[in-house]
């Protein structure tokens, strides 16, 4: 995978070295390699500025995780039968705090999506200006079909060898694709049973009535809207009276929808991996919510029990014209071919809900035609945020209304948004929000790791 043309300033030897090093020590993780990449074609101005960071070999330390667990997951399904997945657990960097990730259930989880995740998470932490490492975990197990039982027995299971990782100080995992409300539930109650302790600061996403946050479930949607609508603001617009497409029906989907909607949008299309609906009068939450979050049925349904809506089975969702797009379904879902459509079709701005879903030629594309563009470490960053203050509510024993949880995300994602500007502008390039995020996250974490020496 090559650099991209290093317009801004070429680039400086030791983040070329660094990336050479990356993809020789870890050659079949395509997606990991990739997420460096993108990271790494960022640094040069700030390698050239700063000479301490290429003497310390800050890049090749942040590039390898400080520890990496794979373990063995058996459990049985409702027919006896016994299955064998495999579990991950990667604690990439804590020199800002304990690791923070989520935990993703998906058949297309191995090592390396793992560690694109992992590494991703450290920026995206760091930028949140709170005291959080990263991390990330899951399986490939994938949960598609599965009983609730099932569900539970795999969750067991998982957890009985995760828990000896996690610690509130230590690594505190929360949910991801595949692991919702209810898996947090299973995979909580497992840790308390074997560690024989109420430590709720354990893991996020946890149930209202058990140690959850208020506006944890919606956070990363509705984070990732107040950073389009905020960087919309920048440029003179708003959200309001937009047409949005959002990719996926998940979690960071629906309430993206919801949050758009709140703002003065029409959201017209949304889609599942099967394919998409397009309702042009608008999508309707409670509808989508009945589908997804409660009968956790096909996105084709929705189109079957509204009239006025169509599917498209295995459709491009970024076929339908679109003011402001909103990838939320997962990696590398935007090529640069559906770039080019978003552009011909006038898009304004895309924003990342999901982690690393446009492919750096997609980026290239938008770039280069002047649309606004948002990487997710910025953008989805609501999530993390909120569960940190999840934790801080645990700790104070305490529990906030909904009105002031989203008050706290408002005010994170306007920090977010402008220390990726502020960076960005300082380091010559107004506007580039990939730039900024990056130089804006990596510049905190190696300042810590610096302070802390070599470890
Ligand atoms: P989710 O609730 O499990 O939903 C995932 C959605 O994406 C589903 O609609 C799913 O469709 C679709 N999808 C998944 N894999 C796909 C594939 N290979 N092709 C097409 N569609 C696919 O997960 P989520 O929590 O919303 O996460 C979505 C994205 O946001 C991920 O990239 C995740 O890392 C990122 N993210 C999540 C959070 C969070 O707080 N949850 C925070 C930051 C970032 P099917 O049901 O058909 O598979």
């Amino acid at each position: 995978m090559p650099f991209s043309d290093g317009a801004r300033s070429g680039h400086h030897p030791g983040v070329r070295s660094a990336y050479e090093h990356v993809v020789r020590r870890n050659p079949d993780e395509p997606e990991f390699q990739q997420a460096v990449l993108e990271v790494l074609d960022s640094l040069s101005p700030a390698l050239s500025r700063h000479s301490e960071y290429a003497d310390q070999r800050i890049l090749e330390r942040l590039c390898e995780p400080e520890r990496q667990v794979i373990f063995r997951v058996p459990w049985r399904d409702d027919q006896g039968n016994v299955h064998v997945n495999r579990g991950f657990r990667v604690e990439f960097n804590s020199a800002l705090g304990p690791y923070k990730g989520g935990l993703r259930f998906h058949p297309s989880v191995n090592l390396g999506v793992i560690k694109f995740l992992g590494f991703e998470q450290i920026f995206k932490n760091a930028l949140t200006g709170m005291s959080i490492g990263g991390g990330k975990g899951g399986s490939d197990f994938d949960p598609k079909g599965r009983s609730d039982n099932e569900i539970e027995r795999f969750c067991q299971s998982f957890m009985t060898e995760l828990h000896r990782h996690l610690g509130e100080h230590t690594d505190v995992p929360a949910g991801d694709i595949g692991v919702g409300g209810r898996e947090i539930g299973y995979l909580f109650g497992q840790y308390r049973r074997l560690a024989n302790r109420w430590e709720a600061g354990v893991i996020t996403g946890k149930g209202l009535e058990w140690g959850g946050s208020r506006v944890r479930t919606e956070a990363t949607g509705y984070g990732n809207v107040l950073f389009t609508q905020r960087m919309l603001e920048r440029s003179g617009r708003s959200l309001d009276g937009r047409r949005v497409v959002v990719s996926g029906s998940g979690n960071v989907a629906i309430y993206s929808v919801e949050k758009a909607q709140q703002l003065g949008a029409t959201v017209v299309a949304c889609s599942d991996s099967g394919g998409y609906v397009v309702d042009e009068k608008g999508i309707d939450l409670d509808l989508l919510k009945q589908i997804k979050e409660v009968e956790r049925a096909r996105i084709s349904e929705y189109a079957e029990r509204r009239g006025d809506a169509r599917y498209v089975e295995g459709g491009n969702v970024w076929d339908v014209p679109c003011d402001v797009a909103l990838p939320s379904a997962t990696q590398n879902e935007l090529d640069a071919a559906s770039a080019r459509t978003l552009v011909r079709n006038g898009v304004l701005a895309v924003a990342e809900g999901a982690n690393m879903p446009t492919t750096p030629e997609a980026v290239q594309v938008l770039r280069e035609a002047g649309v606004l563009f948002a990487p997710g470490k910025a953008a989805n960053a609501g999530g993390v945020a909120t569960s940190v203050l999840e934790m801080r509510q645990n700790a104070r024993r305490t529990s906030w209304s909904f009105e002031h949880a989203e008050a706290e995300l408002a005010e994170v994602m306007t920090g977010i948004h402008d220390r990726c500007e502020e960076a960005a502008e300082r380091y010559g390039a107004p506007g580039d929000y990939v730039l900024g995020a990056n130089v804006a996250g990596f510049e905190r974490v190696a300042g810590a790791m610096l302070a802390q020496g070599l470890i």
